[in-house]
């Protein structure tokens, strides 16, 4: 049996032990290298065989070992992880999930070597150091004073929407903390935002029958006359109006909403009922990373995107531009920003604002109470926090304002060519976010030719809405077969369609392509093309044989 320190890298810094786990490394990325195929997004091209009581017999047959294993047989486990894994590679479309780059690899390493913990300096310098690089670095990108802004790493775009309805509470009203949640607060958010919201008022017991709801656009953004007559509405019933998610990128279309008309209702019903500024927080956990066109030439062009592309990057800035209106934001690395779970990013505009959700000194005996450190993170929810702000740091490094407009220019390239590809071969296929433009292209199929904007307009039936969610349920089922090709992905609620005969708001199911990989060109739309008419070609005939509900012509 080994000595236990042997299990450690080593204490004076020796080659031989520094050999040793480079060669496990290698060992593990040899591994993971043999299981990929570049036309399949699975590892090993195909799933693991998870026969119905597979999780039950790992449940049974699973103990923690008496001696500890050598480490060939730990790799050789790790790897069997990893069989059949999803890889983001270049025919990976299901919901955003990135390949994680190099630098945040590195970044990531540096993390686990370092083990500092970001709550204080004294014990995570290297962390500290990068969260305040990290906040300058993005304050910039936003337009946020970077004197006075604060920010730092969280878990997840969920936890920054649950951070800054505190940060909300907290500044409505100062006393909270001690005395509880007021009874009488409303936040709006539209009805295409990110569930983390009504999450977030359940957690903070304000309650979700508080969350209003705002329609929106044929483009998916939240409608202002609503929202304002909603506010409204809330005010005069002497209910206070708190907070307002604005969503910057919907997770499942990339809607915008925007920002500025946002601002501009808030400040005018401010005024107008003399009430307390309303907390607006840009739920940018999606498409914060798109800010990186702010200051592109958009006159000289100089990374060449096509006149369409340009457009349609000129559309999102034109949103974008103004995000630092909002009182806070988030960027999920995770998600745009090419690194692993999870690295996302709280960045408030105002550091009063975050500080006012400080624990005391002497509720936090052993941490950051001492004359020494000079960085203690007190306000955030979570105690024990991750240097993950060095992952972000690392990757912000390695591509620069340039690479990002790079690669998110490219989704948006190829986006936008897939959409006329698709619409063009498929006469029974519509766009079902085809006014936001973005790195998603969710489309639905119909039975015969395709009626999106009779069914958006509100000029179908219940009956019919439902009959064309049930053959796109049904086409799911066909694409999740053949996950060894095409990942694909799919929602069951792109934005909802009112029934012309109930007056109900039905939601509408849609197929979701994601793009998130460098590895994906246009070569690959002709592979979409090709899978998606062999699985129309198998609902056709399993419609026939079944002489089932539905019919595709
Ligand atoms: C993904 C997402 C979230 C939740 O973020 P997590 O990192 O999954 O916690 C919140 N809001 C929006 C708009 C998102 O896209």
């Amino acid at each position: 049996m080994k000595e236990i320190s042997d299990l450690y890298p080593s204490q004076d810094g020796n080659k031989n032990k520094r050999e040793e786990i480079i060669n496990l490394m290698n060992h593990l990325l040899s591994n993971m290298d043999q299981m990929k195929n570049e036309h399949s997004p699975l590892l090993n091209s195909k799933e693991k065989d998870r026969h119905p009581n597979y999780y039950e017999q790992i449940t049974n047959d699973t103990v923690i070992p008496n001696i500890g294993e050598d480490y060939s047989t730990i790799v050789k486990e790790m790897t069997h992880l990893l069989d059949g894994h999803p890889y983001p590679n270049k025919n990976f479309f299901g919901n955003v999930v990135t390949t994680p780059s190099i630098a945040s690899l590195i970044g990531t390493l540096t993390m686990c070597l370092s083990n500092g913990n970001s709550i204080w300096d004294a014990y995570g310098t290297a962390a500290a150091e990068a969260e305040i690089k990290v906040t300058a670095m993005l304050s910039e990108l936003v337009g946020y004073n970077r004197q006075e802004s604060l920010g730092y790493s969280t878990w997840g775009g969920q936890g920054a929407v649950f951070s800054s309805l505190r940060m909300a509470i907290a500044r409505h009203a100062p006393n909270y903390k001690e005395e509880g949640i007021p009874n009488n607060l409303y936040c709006f958010a539209s009805e295409l935002s990110h569930y983390s919201l009504l999450r977030s008022i359940e957690a903070t017991g304000i309650g979700t029958n508080h969350l209003m709801k705002v329609k929106v656009n044929e483009d998916h953004s939240m409608n202002i006359d609503d929202l304002s007559e909603k506010i409204e509405k809330v005010i005069q019933k002497g209910g206070t109006p708190l907070y307002i998610a604005a969503t910057t990128g919907t997770t499942d279309t990339f809607g915008i909403d925007h920002m500025k008309e946002v601002k501009e209702t808030c400040i005018h019903l401010e005024n107008k009922y003399a009430i307390d500024p309303i907390f607006i927080h840009a739920d940018s956990a999606m498409g914060g990373f798109y800010a990186f066109f702010n200051n592109y030439d958009f006159n000289n062009n100089p990374l060449a995107f096509s006149n369409d592309t340009l457009d349609a990057l000129i559309t999102i800035q034109d949103r974008l531009q103004h995000l630092h209106l909002a009182d806070s934001v988030c960027f999920d690395f995770h998600k745009l920003g090419q690194t692993p779970y999870v690295n996302s990013f709280l960045l408030a505009k105002d550091k009063k604002d975050v500080s006012r959700l400080s624990i005391s000194k002497e509720d936090s005996p052993y941490i950051g109470d001492r004359s020494y450190g000079n960085y203690h993170t007190s306000y955030t929810f979570e105690c024990s926090r991750s240097g993950s702000s060095i992952v972000m740091y690392a990757t912000l490094l390695e591509f620069g304002i340039e690479g990002y407009q790079k690669l998110l220019g490219h989704f948006l390239d190829f986006n936008l060519k897939l959409r006329s590809r698709l619409t063009s071969i498929f006469p029974n296929l519509a766009i079902t976010n085809k006014f936001s433009p973005g790195p998603i292209t969710t489309f639905r199929i119909y039975q015969g030719s395709e009626n999106w904007d009779l069914e958006r307009k509100g000029l179908l039936t219940e009956g019919e809405i439902n009959q064309t969610n049930d053959l796109n349920k049904k086409i799911f089922e066909y694409m999740g077969e053949v996950r060894d090709k095409i990942l694909w992905g799919d929602t069951s609620k792109v934005c909802y369609a009112e029934a012309k005969d109930t007056g109900c708001l039905v939601p509408i199911a849609s197929t979701k392509l994601f793009i998130t990989s460098p590895f994906t060109t246009t070569d690959e739309i002709d592979t979409i093309v090709f899978e998606l008419e062999q699985i129309l070609k198998k609902a056709r005939k399993h419609s026939e044989a079944e002489k089932g509900d539905y019919v595709l012509v």
